[in-house]
């Protein structure tokens, strides 16, 4: 049992949501145990937004979906806006996994709706002498147009019309006039103008107004308009077949003539072009294009490249939310011992996770053989998220991961993250800058004492500057660190504090003064990952104020 989702595009006539309303309901009902679930919804303009019928399925426990796109023919909305927006939900529900239907036409069910309403329309009238206006939606996308032209000739193979001929509401030639002189100078007396629409909207009556006013212009002429294909038992039946095609995985799309894959005159423009979500108006990040257009394109993951996220301090939510997108996207995660270790409960199933923390062990054995690692999971095609803690760029090695990538020829991008320098003091309650207390911060490594021949630290500078310092792998070397900064003018009682694990459930810290830290720290058998800050800002934490921090 695999869950539908019924994807429609959007209309402003409420007549065609309810239709759309009504079809979801009709194939909830006809579905019975082989697909068990339906919902339905819009990418835009018309509610329910899409976002709602995924969350529901979702929250019902459904991981696997079908995604049926409601629509005749693959063009835009078929083969970039829908799957663009369905991306986005798979983001929103990480594991969530669904097998995308193909677009319902040409089908043999819909040829004979098509029939049934022609025949409506002529009630009675001789369909050999009738001939046939098919009106499709039109696109700028030729192989769509072309598959409504397949649809005017099937519909006229043996059913005894005079003829059918393909015609187009928008974007593409004949329009409706034009089809209709076509008709009227192959000697048509009477045309039944069938719109090759699924529900009302916009566009059928447009339809139907332009053929009134052609009527209108040509008294000779018995010209009607057969109504929508419509909510219906055999677009149900359709869509339920779609579903088990989709759930047997046995999708046969027409790709090759598809604009978007191969290079077509005149269509060039669109081979290869990356397809980005509609915004829906009741979906949290729709309705807002004025601001989307300022926002940087959804980022995407590209088989064979590889990204240096950062994960943030520690809490699964203090990721950012483009390092969360892409992390979605990944095949492969390479996973530091201090990255959000929680991250990694949410991905997708079958994605594979590698311990750098397992690499051996040694100041650069271990980097090289994580720099491979990530060359060799990107050269296989796959996608590959280097997640570190905090920034990759802030004592992270993320730079000399991206050279190696870069020098492999394998492309490289990197997503900040929020780094524990200064988020663990701000966990803590503690900021490193405050008006009128502090106006430098500096970030040290602690990982080599003062004195230590390969340091580039200038600890006396460090000790005559009054801003604050926040000390990172310094819970080995706190000790010698005070010595040194009092040594060279800090004075003994400038406040400090430490703060171990940070944004982690067991977060504590300790506040001292400079000369006392790092006794206190050893008394609480305070271990890494440790945060020591030093300067007035640190007397913040004497008088906690935060209603989160410190926990
Ligand atoms: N790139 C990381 C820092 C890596 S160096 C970042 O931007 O945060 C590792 C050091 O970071 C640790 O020794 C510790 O000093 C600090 N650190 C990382 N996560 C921490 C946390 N949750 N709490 C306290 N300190 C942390």
């Amino acid at each position: 049992m695999t869950a539908l989702v019924i994807v429609g595009h959007g209309t402003r006539s409420a007549e065609g949501v309810a239709q759309f309303a009504a079809l979801v309901e009709r194939v909830r009902t006809r579905a019975g145990a082989t697909v068990g679930d339906v919902e339905g919804g819009f990418i835009e303009l018309s509610r329910p937004p899409l976002t709602d019928a995924v969350g529901a399925l979702a929250g019902r426990g459904h991981r696997a979906l079908v995604a049926l796109p409601l629509v005749l023919t693959a063009a835009g909305h078929g083969k970039g806006d829908i799957p663009a927006a369905l991306a986005r939900e798979q983001q929103r529900h990480p594991g969530l996994r669904y097998a995308y239907g193909r677009p319902l036409g040409p089908h043999p069910l819909l040829h004979t709706a098509l029939q049934e309403r022609i025949d409506a329309a002529l009630a009675g009238a001789e369909r050999a002498d009738t001939w046939v206006a098919l009106i499709g939606r039109g696109s700028t996308d030729p192989d769509a147009n072309a598959e409504v032209a397949k649809v005017a000739r099937l519909l006229w193979e043996g059913r005894g019309y005079a003829g059918v001929e393909p015609g187009f509401i928008s974007l593409a030639e004949p329009s409706v006039p034009a089809v209709l002189d076509r008709l009227r100078r192959l000697g048509a007396r009477r045309i039944v103008v069938a719109p090759y629409f699924l529900f009302a909207g916009v566009l059928p009556d447009r339809i139907r107004a332009q053929s009134r006013e052609y009527a209108a212009a040509h008294p000779g002429l018995d010209l009607r308009v057969a109504d929508l294909i419509g909510d219906c038992d055999a677009l149900a039946e359709l869509v339920l077949e779609r579903h088990a095609e989709a759930v047997r995985g046995d999708i046969r799309m027409n790709c090759d003539t598809c604009a978007y894959r191969v290079s077509m005159p005149g269509f060039v423009d669109k081979v290869g072009r990356p397809q980005t979500p509609h915004d829906h108006p009741d979906d949290p990040v729709g309705g807002q294009k004025h601001q989307h257009q300022h926002q940087h394109p959804e980022p995407v993951l590209r088989p064979g490249a590889v990204a240096i996220v950062g994960g943030g301090p520690g809490p699964a939510d203090l990721i950012t939310v483009r390092g969360r997108a892409l992390l979605a996207a990944a095949d492969v995660v390479v996973v530091d011992r201090l990255a959000p270790q929680d991250l990694l409960a949410g991905l997708r199933p079958g994605v594979q996770v590698v311990d750098a923390a397992k690499s051996p062990r040694g100041p650069s054995v271990g980097q090289d053989a994580i720099n491979t690692t990530l060359v060799r999971h990107a050269r296989a095609g796959r996608r590959v998220v280097r997640l570190k803690g905090g920034d990759p760029y802030v004592f992270g090695r993320g730079h000399e991961e991206v050279l190696a990538c870069a020098a492999a020829g394998v492309p490289v991008t990197v997503v900040p993250g929020v780094t524990s320098a200064v988020a663990a003091a701000a966990l803590a309650g503690v900021p490193v800058t405050h008006r009128g207390t502090a106006h430098e911060f500096t970030v040290v490594s602690g990982h080599l004492p003062p004195g230590h021949p390969d340091s580039l630290v200038d600890w006396a500078a460090l000790g005559q500057a009054r801003g604050t310092l926040v000390v990172l792998m310094g819970v080995e070397t706190i000790s010698a660190v005070a010595v040194a900064l009092i040594a060279h003018g800090r004075a003994p009682d400038t406040p400090a504090l430490v703060v171990q694990d940070a944004g982690h459930p067991g977060q504590r810290s300790l506040p001292a003064r400079l000369d006392e830290i790092a006794v206190v720290a050893a008394r609480a058998g305070v271990g890494p990952p440790a945060v020591f800050v030093v300067g007035p800002v640190a007397a913040f934490a004497a008088e906690p104020v935060l209603a989160t921090s410190g926990q």
